[in-house]
C-alpha cells in the first residue's frame, strides 16, 4: 500500500467529521475555534520496543496513542475537538496492519467526538513510532493546572490505582496464578486507560490542582507540589485498589510499589478545599466513579507517603522516568 492510498482509503474517513481537515486535501487544516474558547493542545509519541512490543493487536495501540492524549486534555478541563497524526513506518507496511489501526481510531473517535485533522506519515529505518497531537478546547481563562494547590486542600484520585502497571507486569509474564477474571480486568486496564473527561470537565470551579497520572502517583504528585510550592502528605492504606490489585498485594506487600509509583494510570489527581468536599461526593454518584480522597496538602516541599499509624514510609521509586 503506497502513501496515497494509505491517505486515501484509510486516513480520509477518520477526518470526514471535522470539516476544518478540509477532508485532508490541502497542506494544512483551517479552522476556528469556538468564541470564547481557549484552545487545549497536547502530544504524545509511542515507540516500538519501549511503549509496545510490536505484537499487540494495532486497533489497541491506536487506541492507547489517543487514550494517552485525551488523558491530557481531560486533566486540563477540555473538551476534545480534533488530532493530528504522525505514523513513522519501518517498512513496506502491511495493508492489514494499517487497516486494523485505523480502526482503533474511528472506534474512539466516536467514543470521545473527536477527529483526525491532519498529519504525516513517512519512512523509518528504526522501529515503528507514532505520534499524536490533540486540541481541545475550554472556556476562556478557565483551563485546569498543576499549579493552584493550596495548603488544607483535600487530595483526591479517580477510579483505581496499579491495575496498569500490574497489567503490564501480566503481559510480560512477571506475575502468575491470578483467576481468569483478575488476568482480563488488569490487562484491559493496561491496554485500555480511561481517560476521566466528564471528570475533567467538571473539576472546573471546584477543584484547585489538576493533573493525570501518567508516570507514577507519587512522581506526579511531586509535580503538582512543585507547581504550587506545597508539600503533600498521602495515607497510603486509603489509596484506592481494584479488587484484583488488593488480592496481589494481600499475597505479596512488596507489590504495593506498583500502586504509589507504577505509570500508564491515567486516573485524574486533584486537590479540593474543605468547603467543596461534598461536591466531589455528589460529582462521585453523577458520574457513576469512584473519587478518593487520599490525603491533604501541607506547607513545605515534597511527598510523604505515611502508613495507617501516621508514620512515614521509606519510599524506594516515585514513578517512572522516560530519559532515566
Ligand atoms: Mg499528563
Amino acid at each position: 500500500m503506497d502513501e496515497f492510498s494509505f491517505i486515501s482509503d484509510i486516513l480520509k474517513p477518520l477526518a470526514r467529521g471535522f470539516a476544518g481537515s478540509l477532508g485532508l486535501s490541502d497542506d494544512a487544516a483551517v479552522f476556528t475555534p469556538p468564541p470564547g474558547h481557549d484552545l487545549v493542545v497536547t502530544k504524545d509519541a509511542i515507540s516500538e520496543g519501549i511503549h509496545f512490543t510490536g505484537q499487540e493487536d494495532p486497533a489497541l495501540l491506536a487506541q492507547k496513542l489517543l487514550r494517552v492524549n485525551l488523558s491530557d486534555l481531560a486533566a486540563m478541563g477540555a473538551t476534545p475537538l480534533c488530532y493530528f497524526l504522525a505514523l513513522m513506518l519501518p517498512q513496506a507496511p502491511q495493508p492489514e496492519w494499517l487497516a486494523r489501526f485505523a480502526e482503533g481510531l474511528a472506534q474512539d473517535q466516536t467514543l470521545y467526538n473527536i477527529h483526525l485533522a491532519g498529519g504525516d506519515t513517512i519512512a523509518t529505518r528504526g522501529f515503528f513510532c507514532a505520534s499524536l497531537t490533540a486540541l481541545g478546547t475550554v472556556p476562556a481563562g478557565k483551563a485546569l493546572r498543576r499549579n493552584a494547590a493550596q495548603t488544607g486542600d483535600q487530595i483526591y484520585v479517580s477510579g483505581t490505582l496499579g491495575d496498569s502497571a500490574l497489567g503490564l507486569a501480566l503481559v510480560q509474564n512477571r506475575l502468575d496464578g491470578l483467576p481468569a477474571a483478575d488476568r482480563h480486568w488488569l490487562e484491559e486496564r493496561y491496554f485500555l486507560p480511561q481517560p476521566r473527561m466528564a471528570l475533567g470537565e467538571k473539576l472546573a470551579g471546584t477543584a484547585h490542582a489538576v493533573m493525570d497520572i501518567s508516570d507514577g502517583l507519587l512522581q506526579d504528585m511531586g509535580h503538582i507540589c512543585t507547581a504550587s510550592g506545597t508539600a503533600a502528605v498521602i495515607d497510603r492504606h486509603r489509596l484506592p485498589l481494584s479488587q484484583a490489585v488488593a488480592a496481589l498485594i494481600a499475597n505479596n506487600p512488596a507489590l504495593w510499589e506498583y500502586v504509589f509509583a507504577g505509570g500508564d494510570d491515567y486516573e485524574l489527581l486533584f486537590t479540593v478545599p474543605a468547603d467543596k468536599e461534598a461536591g466531589i461526593e455528589a460529582l462521585s454518584v453523577s458520574l457513576g466513579l469512584r473519587l478518593t480522597a487520599i490525603g491533604n496538602i501541607t506547607e513545605g516541599s515534597g511527598v510523604t507517603l505515611r502508613d495507617e499509624q501516621g508514620q512515614a514510609l521509606p519510599v524506594s521509586r516515585t514513578g517512572y522516568n522516560h530519559l532515566a
